[in-house]
């Protein structure tokens, strides 16, 4: 059985007092049992934000790390600094990293594995641009982004990943993918994962990220090969934040 992953991605928003805020509503609020909930805040937050989820379920992750462990990289971080901060999960290959940041695959791979020598869980993203989907290709550039990182992997390192689907089209346009073009796409990731490891295939979260709202998360949550959701602008909101988290 796989436990439910909802994470949310504040991207470059929030603010100290939101940290304070969503503690709040951490404490006062039962998150559901068997759900796991973490929040990708900005790395400066991170500290701030392991003390005041410290005594609820929640735990913290980062948005990127730099591959190398320490060096001249001004303006970067590391992933031993990301864990001294107490993250526990760190987006890695984020659509928004890809193609503004022009990281390809090789730098996705890199970052893959300077996170798992971190200790970090990397959550890798993946997902196809309207053109391509139109263009019939978001099967071949969707499982061209999971081999590429997969293919260069110990079989024992590919367990410690978690997968996101997030349709670059989805991603902040307030269009969601439909549950069937969701779970189509995680069942195509999954029956790839068989091709590495049975196990592995059953084992691995697969989220679904682009504009999840509490209005549509429980009909996407429900599908059998969705694990989970990484939730970008709906994770900016106390309520309804909480309110998909209730709906995993
Ligand atoms: C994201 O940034 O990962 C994301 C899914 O954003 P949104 O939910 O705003 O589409």
């Amino acid at each position: 059985m796989r436990t439910a992953l909802i994470a949310g991605n504040w991207k470059m928003n929030g603010s100290l007092a939101l940290v304070e805020r969503f503690a709040q509503a951490f404490v006062e609020t039962r998150l559901p049992a068997g759900v796991e909930v973490a929040l990708m805040v900005p790395s400066p937050y991170l500290d701030a934000a392991r003390g005041a989820f410290g005594g609820t379920p929640v735990a913290t992750g980062a948005q990127t790390l730099h591959p190398e462990s320490n060096g001249a990289f001004t303006g970067e971080v590391s992933g031993a600094m990301l864990a001294e901060l107490g993250a526990r999960y760190v987006l890695v290959g984020h659509s928004e990293r890809r193609s503004l940041f022009h990281e390809d695959d090789a730098a996705v791979l890199a970052r893959v594995k300077a996170a798992l020598v971190a200790d970090l869980t990397p959550v890798l993203c993946v997902g196809e641009s309207l053109e391509e989907r139109e263009a019939d290709r978001t099967e071949a550039v969707v499982l061209g982004q999971v081999t590429a990182v997969l293919d260069a992997l110990e079989p024992a390192e590919r367990e410690r990943l978690v997968i996101a689907y997030e349709p670059v089209w989805a991603i902040g346009t307030g269009k969601t993918a439909t549950p069937e073009q969701a779970q189509a796409v995680h069942a195509v990731i999954r029956s790839r994962l068989r091709e590495y490891d049975a196990t592995l295939a059953e084992g691995m979260r697969l989220l679904y990220g682009g504009s999840m709202k509490a209005a549509n998360a429980a009909e996407l949550l429900v599908q059998p090969d969705i694990d989970g959701g990484l939730v970008g602008g709906a994770s900016l909101k106390v309520d309804d934040f909480l309110a998909i988290c209730q709906s995993a």
